[in-house]
């Protein structure tokens, strides 16, 4: 598969990631129960993961997006910056964060650390993918659906230069970096 003129092979098709979706959705929906729980979904990567992952807990649940994105600034040092963010108050709140990929880890790092700022009760995460050999901090996830390598991955939600989020499956990327 070409995305956007780079090359691309199936790294998990869409029936395993639903069946691992499957999986946490039950494990997050039976940890919430009772606890009001308010889940904030990390635009936009994590969109189609969180859809997913929502419509199977089967009681009411708050839900707001949220953006948190990182950058390289001109010092070459990795930053955090909050695109958008839900005007709600978080204290006393038992939080589930939604992510699509820790990949440095940085921008889950600096989000938890945010939330936590925030007075939250409780707060957790679930990232959909995570590159083990990349982390350069120190994570704490609660939930996670896969472990991958090191390469670009693109698809469910994930994009290469703005398109690609669309395919169901999950792609990575063949070419040469
Ligand atoms: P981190 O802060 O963990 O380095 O990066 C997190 C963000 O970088 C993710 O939310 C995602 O938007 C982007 N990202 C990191 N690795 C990949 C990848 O392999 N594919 C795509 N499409 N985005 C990635």
């Amino acid at each position: 598969m070409e995305i956007s003129g780079k090359n691309f092979k199936i790294l998990l098709t869409r029936e395993e990631i639903d069946a691992r979706v499957e999986v946490l959705a039950k494990e997050i929906a039976d940890d919430a129960r009772g606890k009001n729980p308010l889940f904030l979904v990390n635009l936009t990567g994590a969109m189609f993961f969180a859809c997913d992952l929502l419509k199977r807990i089967d009681y009411p649940c708050e839900v707001y997006p949220m953006k948190f994105s990182s950058y390289v600034d001109n010092r070459s040092s990795m930053e955090v910056k909050e695109d958008l963010f839900p005007d709600i108050d978080l204290e006393g709140r038992n939080v589930y964060v939604l992510e699509d990929i820790a990949d440095t880890g940085l921008t889950v790092h600096s989000l938890s650390a945010f939330l936590k700022d925030k007075g939250c009760a409780t707060c957790k995460i679930a990232v959909l993918l995570v590159k083990p050999d990349k982390l350069q901090v120190p994570l704490k996830i609660d939930y996670y659906g896969f472990e991958i390598g090191d390469d670009y991955v693109a698809g469910y939600g994930l994009d290469v230069d703005f398109t690609g989020r669309n395919l169901k499956d999950i792609y990575v990327m063949t070419d040469n970096l």
